[in-house]
């Protein structure tokens, strides 16, 4: 079966059959018997195409989009101008290997980092193929640039699945249940977590520094990661203060203040990155998922002097920058340009605002609306309590996913659902998701 995407897609939601319907069914049967059961998937339904708000399945289904992608398709699925920078580059030549013969768009796509992210120093970028590489990466190159060992990181803290970064992340099923050991030299400190410790920014951020201090030395430590807005532990929002406090106390140790914006960063939070909305300027910022409308890129920019701190050849990989990765992220960050994406999410949190407390009003298992732009979530808790309530959470996710709204979830407990819709979503389509996320929250009362 052969479909167009994008964004001439009809922009409605339309289920013909039961979710999944009987050709996804089928097709997942196919899966079990092919691909390791280790490999999930949240909501079965096997896909034709996709684009604006809407994704298109095997059955004829349309399933309105509240997910991206995890945060991928910031741009929408087979954006115009990714399709047409992509393609164009598939038909020139597909791999050269930067490392051996280079090409412009890996430097295009690092002049245009080095414009967009913080700061008005001179920055320089590496490019690789995920996020998890790219934090690696960017430990590798705070570990030369300082002399030091340590890294920091935070409880709730999602940095990917590789051995580094699984000892960089928080939460243990599924992530890194058996996986172990895991790499050394990485320290866990208390995140701000507004809703359960109550803590202003600054407390929050002295209580943080103190355990960095005491239990690893400032001395000892080239780098604290941290996601401005946590991404798979809970779309955890510190409060205000925390980043430029902690990032204040990074400047004066000679520690390295690294922003992992794979998830929040590129328009998604409404500025270009999430560490915009408190003029706070990283040393190093990792980029991945929104970069490039669906291709694999990921991306380390920082200080020209921190990033050249490492030796000629100690930074690469065979397809890190790949050409036609660096085609389709010319052609997203176009998209973003021309059509103010970061606007658009600002809209798009507006809307999501204004659903999601109605939604918390009418029901007391919500304990918190939290966000900002088109990153929201709501923790689920029982009422009047902290106690999670990850069970809730599924069932509302269930009727959701069998209703064709794509939700996902996430969250240490488990108990959090995140909203991250692609930019390109419309706004009546963008309120039937809502429509549908209520009647979810009503019918599993
Ligand atoms: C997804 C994510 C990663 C890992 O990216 P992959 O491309 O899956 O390796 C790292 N950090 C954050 C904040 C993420 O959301």
């Amino acid at each position: 079966m052969t479909a167009t995407g994008g964004p001439s897609l009809s922009q409605k939601r339309n289920l013909v059959t039961a979710i999944p319907g009987p050709g996804s069914l089928e097709r997942l049967d196919r899966k079990k018997a092919y691909v390791a059961d280790g490999v999930g998937t949240t909501l079965p339904v096997f896909i034709v195409a996709a684009g604006g708000g809407v994704l298109v399945d095997v059955d004829g289904n349309s399933l309105i989009d509240l997910g991206s992608g995890i945060a991928v398709t910031t741009v929408g699925n087979a954006a115009e101008k990714v399709v047409e920078r992509a393609s164009a580059q598939l038909a020139a030549f597909t791999h050269t290997c930067f490392m051996v013969t280079p090409y412009d768009g890996y430097v295009d796509v690092a002049q245009k980092l080095a414009e967009l992210t913080p700061g008005d120093h001179a920055k320089k970028s590496a490019l690789f193929n995920s996020g998890a590489e790219a934090v690696e990466n960017a430990v590798k190159i705070a570990r030369v640039a300082t002399g030091r060992d340590a890294v920091v990181v935070f409880d709730h803290a999602y940095h990917g699945r590789t051995n580094l970064t699984m000892a960089m992340t928080a939460k243990n099923m599924p992530y890194k249940n058996g996986f172990g050991p895991f790499a050394g030299e990485v320290y866990r400190a208390p995140m701000s977590y507004p809703l359960r410790d109550g803590l202003s920014g600054t407390d929050a951020a002295a209580r943080a520094i103190d355990v960095i201090e005491k239990q690893v030395g400032a001395a000892n430590l080239a780098c604290v990661v941290i996601e401005p807005i946590q991404g798979e532990g809970g779309f955890v929002v510190p409060a205000p203060g925390f980043l430029p406090a902690l990032a204040e106390w990074c400047r004066s140790n000679g520690v390295l203040f690294v922003s992992d914006e794979i998830q929040a960063g590129l328009c998604r939070t409404g500025t270009w990155f999430a560490v915009d909305d408190e003029g706070v300027v990283p040393d190093l910022i990792t980029t991945a998922k929104g970069i490039a409308g669906g291709l694999p890129l990921a991306a380390v920019t920082g200080r020209a002097e921190v990033m050249d701190a490492v030796h000629g050849g100690g930074l690469g990989g065979t397809y890190g920058g790949n050409p036609v990765a660096c085609a389709a992220a010319l052609g997203a960050i176009e998209e973003m340009e021309t059509h103010d994406l970061a606007g658009r999410a600002r809209q798009i949190g507006a809307i999501m605002q204004t659903r999601l407390d109605a939604l918390k009003d009418a029901h007391p298992v919500i304990a918190e609306v939290r966000g900002r732009g088109a990153m929201m979530a709501i923790e689920l808790t029982r009422p009047g309590a902290l106690e999670p309530d990850a069970d809730r959470t599924a069932r509302v996710a269930a009727y959701c996913h069998s209703q064709g709204v794509v939700v996902l979830t996430c969250g240490t407990w488990g108990n959090v659902f995140r909203f991250l819709p692609p930019l390109s979503i419309g706004d009546e389509l963008l309120q039937e998701a809502f429509d549908v996320v209520a009647e979810a929250f009503t019918a599993t009362a």
